[in-house]
């Protein structure tokens, strides 16, 4: 094991000069201006892919502290909204409560150079690092991407993973202008496509498409040669999609910038570092874009290395390690709630046939919080589902009578799973879930059991929606709040819970 050398110049090479590279080379010679840092980039300076970058309000203290690099860019060049817009056979709904902003990656990329610069760190573009190319270096950090040649290079040992997600994506970018995030959902001739839509100048906007795989191939969009060089738009996607969103977005044009379609991979790595290599950023983990932290990730990461390395001098192992264990627990919570988010996305066509408007945008925006959360950050959209629920049904969600066969209920939260309905146990992974739904018998209600909290629901929404059954989410665990998010959004018809149950039995009475 190299070590690094206490109180005197360590060597250290960047290998990528994507955000989490050129963050951590700014950090350590801000710290450390003794210290050699170099940048490798393989591509030009302002070669970058894709259009924007979109980031939570919530979540940037850590980087804001570290450093002001983002916060200035997003002040100066970027754009700040507060509500989230979903745009659903003809009507617009609005969840306020989600402060966001967002700024051009080209733009980012060029302060972050700029910082980095200043600090003192040599960045060579058009550089393509080799592991056999960095032996004087005392550390060599893996920040080369979710396509990462060097965590393939020692797989054995970081052992890499990948889930692959059915969905398709495209990012684009457009002309319109936007207000902020924005969802709009649309069904055309070969089926479900859905971007996520939000302004990055006063110019343009960043337009990513999702659909799912068979309205992709029925569009004929599998055509394009995935084998053209990189650079190379598939343009007749571009036209496509411009046909299809071209009156949602009054006629604007779409723009292209190396975009082509892709599936979503989900990675993670078993172990981060291995002698004087480590992987930072998307290198080492990558999570759905649609909680938007792939960037900040990055960032966080090359905080905690710096830091790392600043506590440990001299003792390379004992920073690499402390490296892991401050950046991987935050790594894995974003993860976890992306899961969520992701299969939304896998199965969104099924929602926007089953859900009217309201309903839909409640779905969508509990798809890993419950009301009772969402309601704090934004009580006017709340309130609004549950006077649209309560105007349908006569009656609070939980309160809402259902007749199933002979039984009439008298609300939605049952103390226990019900012997007149069919007991379905749902897998522990998500791949399981049709072949379980097609084997469950016409006719009665069905009471979903066991798997994980994700699989279960999708099991019951499958079981309502595909094969229209009323469906009974079983889970002890759930309180009211849960089960409330669950009847409300229409994941199930009725849960099993005996916490929600003693829940509402000790909640005082309304005289
Ligand atoms: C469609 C989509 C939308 C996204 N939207 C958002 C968003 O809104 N918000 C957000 O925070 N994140 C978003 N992300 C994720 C974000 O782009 C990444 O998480 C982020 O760029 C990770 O930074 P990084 O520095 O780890 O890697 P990258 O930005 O990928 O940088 C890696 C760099 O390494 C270079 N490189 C690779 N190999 C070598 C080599 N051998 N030698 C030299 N250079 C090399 C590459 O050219 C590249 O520049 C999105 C991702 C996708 C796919």
């Amino acid at each position: 094991m190299p070590r690094a050398r206490g109180g005197m110049s360590v060597r250290i090479a960047c290998v990528g000069g994507g955000p989490g590279g050129l963050f951590l080379a700014t950090l350590i010679k801000r710290a450390r201006p003794e210290h050699e840092v170099v940048v490798f980039e393989r591509n030009g300076a302002d070669d970058t892919f894709g259009f924007g970058v979109v980031f939570s309000d919530r979540t940037l203290d850590g980087i804001h502290d570290a450093d002001p690099v983002l916060r200035h860019a997003l002040a100066e060049h970027g754009r700040h909204w507060d509500e989230i817009e979903v745009r659903i056979k003809g009507e617009r709904l609005r969840c306020g409560g989600n402060g966001m902003a967002a700024l051009s990656r080209r733009t980012l990329l060029a302060l972050l150079q700029e910082r980095a610069r200043e600090a003192g760190a040599e960045l060579r573009f058009g550089t393509e690092a080799q592991l056999d190319d960095l032996d004087g270096f005392d550390l060599i950090v893996a920040c080369d991407g979710a396509n990462s040649r060097i965590r393939q290079r020692y797989a054995e040992i970081f052992e890499p993973s990948a889930e692959t997600a059915t969905a398709k994506f495209i990012w684009l970018g457009t002309d319109y202008q936007f207000d902020g995030l924005t969802f709009i959902h649309e069904r055309g001739p070969h089926g479900v496509f859905a971007v996520h839509g939000y302004p990055i100048s006063d110019k343009v906007g960043t337009f990513i498409v999702e659909t799912d795989e068979a309205s992709w191939r029925a569009a004929g969009l599998d055509g394009f040669d995935p084998a053209q060089p990189p650079g190379v738009s598939d343009l007749k996607s571009r036209d496509y999609l411009q046909e299809l969103f071209g009156e949602r977005i009054d006629g604007h044009q779409l723009l292209v910038n190396n975009s082509r379609w892709a599936s979503f991979h989900t990675r993670r790595a078993r172990r981060w570092r291995h002698a004087n290599v480590v992987l930072l950023g998307d290198a080492a983990h990558t999570a759905h874009f649609s909680v938007g932290s792939g960037t900040k990730m990055a960032m966080e990461d090359a905080i905690a290395l710096s830091a790392a390395l600043e506590t440990h001098p001299g003792d390379l192992d004992a920073a690499l390690a402390a490296y892991e264990a401050t950046a991987r627990p935050a790594v894995d919570r974003i993860q976890d709630a992306a899961r969520p988010s992701l299969s939304w996305w896998e199965h969104f066509g099924a929602y926007h046939d089953a859900f009217e408007p309201w309903q839909f945008a409640f779905h969508f925006m509990s798809r890993s919080i419950t009301a009772g959360r969402l309601r704090r950050r934004a009580p006017e959209f709340v309130d609004a589902t549950l006077r649209e629920w309560q105007r349908r049904h006569g009656a609070p969600p939980l309160h809402t009578p259902l007749r199933v066969g002979d039984h009439l209920l008298p609300g939605r939260v049952l103390a226990g799973p019900p012997e007149w309905a069919t007991p379905v146990a749902a897998p522990q992974d998500e791949r399981d879930v049709a072949a379980i739904v097609a084997a469950v018998p016409d006719g009665g209600a069905v009471a979903v059991h066991g798997g994980t909290p994700l699989t279960r629901t999708l099991v019951s929404e499958r079981v309502r929606f595909g094969r229209g059954l009323p469906a009974i989410l079983v889970d002890d665990d759930l309180d009211t709040d849960a089960a409330l998010t669950v009847i409300l959004s229409g994941r199930a018809d009725l849960v099993a819970s005996a916490t929600a149950t003693s829940e509402m039995n000790d909640a005082p009475t309304a005289r």
